[in-house]
C-alpha cells in the first residue's frame, strides 16, 4: 500500500492489516462489533470485514452491543444471519475491533473487550472520535467507515464479490445521503464504481434502505411533523420534533423507525438544526440533529455529552423533553456566537 491510501489514519491502518493478517493466518480468535443500535455503515463494516477475515482463515464472531436488536431494515444484509448477541463472545479473543464507535461508550457493555482482546483496532470516521484503542484506523475525512474497511480488505488481499460489496454499499450509500451529501468526495464515486463492478444490484440495496417502510410509518410521520416547532430564533434557527418507541409500537413498528423522521424534519428551510428527540422505553431521549450548514452539531452533541459530524450528531439526554429543549436552545446559541466565522456553504462532514 502507498502511504496515501488511508489518508489520516494512514500508519494505523497498515499495523491494522498486519494485525489482521496474522491473526488470520493463525486461525486466531477476532470478534468485530458496531455501535448500539447499529446503522448500515455500523453494521456494512462488520460484516464485510468478519466475512473477510472469515475466509483468510479467522475464527470470527461478529456482533453488536445490546439490546441485541437487528434494526428490520438491515436484516438482508448479507451475513446478517451469523451476528451474534454479545453474551456468545469470547471476552479475551486476540483481536477486538470496533466499527463505526465514535467513543467507547458506543461500544455499550463491549468495551471491555478493548482492555480484554490481546490487541484492539479502532475503525472509525467521526470526527468526534477522541482516539481510542490499540491500533487506531481514525479518519474524520472518510465519508463512512465501509471506506476503512475497503482498504483493509484490500490490504488483506480479500477479493471483493457481490456479498462484500453490497455490505460496502450499504454503508456507503447511507452516509453520504445516497452520494448527496459533502462528504462525497471523487474517491467516493470511485469506490461506487469499484462496488458495482461486482455485480451488486445497487436499486435494490437503495430501495431497502430509503424507500422501504410500513404504511404505519406514514401514520408516525404525519404525528412527528404535526408536533414540529420552528424556533427561527434560536441559533441559525431550530426545527425539532418528538415521538416515542410506545408511539412506534402503537402503530405496529419497531423503534428503529424513528431514525428515518429526521431525514424528512431536515428539509425545513428556514431552520439551520433539525432535531428528532427519540423518547426510548427507559424515559431517555435519544436526540438526533442535522444542521444545513452553518451550524457545527458535533460541537453541541459534545457538549451534550454525545458526538457525531459537523452536519449530523447526537446524544442521550436523561432529563424530560422540555429540559431537554431547554438545553438544547441554550446550547445552539452557545455554539454559534463562540463559531462566528462558521461558513455559510455546506460543510464537507455528514452521516453516521
Ligand atoms: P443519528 O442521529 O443518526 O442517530 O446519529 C448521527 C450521528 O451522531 C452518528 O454519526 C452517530 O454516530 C452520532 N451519535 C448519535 N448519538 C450519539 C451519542 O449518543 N453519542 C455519540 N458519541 N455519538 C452519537
Ligand atoms: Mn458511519
Amino acid at each position: 500500500m502507498t502511504a496515501g491510501t488511508f489518508g489520516e489514519a494512514g500508519g494505523g491502518a497498515r499495523t491494522a492489516v498486519k494485525v489482521l493478517r496474522s491473526a488470520a493466518a493463525a486461525g486466531a480468535t477476532v470478534v468485530l462489533s458496531g455501535h448500539v443500535q447499529p446503522d448500515a455503515d455500523a453494521l456494512g463494516s462488520t460484516l464485510a470485514l468478519a466475512e473477510g477475515l472469515r475466509r483468510q482463515g479467522a475464527h470470527v464472531y461478529a456482533t453488536f452491543p445490546g439490546p441485541f436488536t437487528l434494526p428490520e431494515s438491515l436484516g438482508w444484509l448479507p451475513g446478517a444471519a451469523t451476528l451474534v448477541p454479545s453474551a456468545e463472545v469470547p471476552p479475551h479473543p486476540d483481536v477486538f475491533v470496533s466499527l463505526d464507535a465514535s467513543s467507547t461508550g458506543r461500544l455499550g457493555e463491549l468495551a471491555a473487550l478493548l482492555e480484554g482482546a490481546g490487541t484492539s483496532v479502532v475503525v472509525d470516521h467521526h470526527a468526534s472520535n477522541p482516539g481510542f484503542g490499540g491500533v487506531r484506523v481514525i479518519d474524520p475525512h472518510a465519508p463512512a467507515t465501509v471506506t476503512l474497511v475497503a482498504r483493509l480488505l484490500d490490504g488483506l488481499g480479500v477479493e471483493w464479490d457481490a456479498q462484500l460489496a453490497t455490505c460496502l454499499y450499504a454503508g456507503l450509500a447511507a452516509d453520504t445521503g445516497s452520494f448527496r451529501f459533502g462528504n462525497t468526495a471523487p474517491a467516493t464515486h470511485e469506490l461506487a464504481a469499484r462496488l458495482l463492478r461486482t455485480g451488486i444490484d445497487h436499486a435494490a440495496i437503495s430501495q431497502r434502505l430509503f424507500d422501504t417502510a410500513p404504511f404505519g410509518w406514514l401514520r408516525l410521520l404525519s404525528l412527528v411533523t404535526g408536533r414540529a416547532q420552528l424556533e427561527p430564533a434560536v441559533g441559525a434557527g431550530l426545527v425539532w420534533t418528538w415521538a416515542t418507541t410506545a408511539e412506534a409500537r402503537d402503530r405496529g413498528l419497531a423503534g428503529d423507525q424513528l431514525e428515518a423522521l429526521v431525514d424528512v424534519v431536515r428539509s425545513t428551510q428556514e431552520a439551520d438544526v433539525a432535531c428528532v428527540l427519540k423518547g426510548q422505553d427507559d424515559g431517555s431521549w435519544a436526540v438526533s440533529m442535522r444542521s444545513r450548514g452553518a451550524t457545527d452539531v458535533a460541537r453541541v452533541a459534545i457538549a451534550l455529552g454525545g458526538g457525531g459530524h459537523r452536519a449530523a450528531a447526537g446524544y442521550t439526554s436523561r432529563v424530560d423533553r422540555d429540559a431537554t429543549v431547554a438545553a438544547l436552545r441554550r446550547e445552539l446559541g452557545a455554539t454559534l456566537t463562540s463559531s462566528p466565522a462558521a461558513p455559510a456553504a455546506p460543510a464537507a462532514g455528514l452521516a453516521h
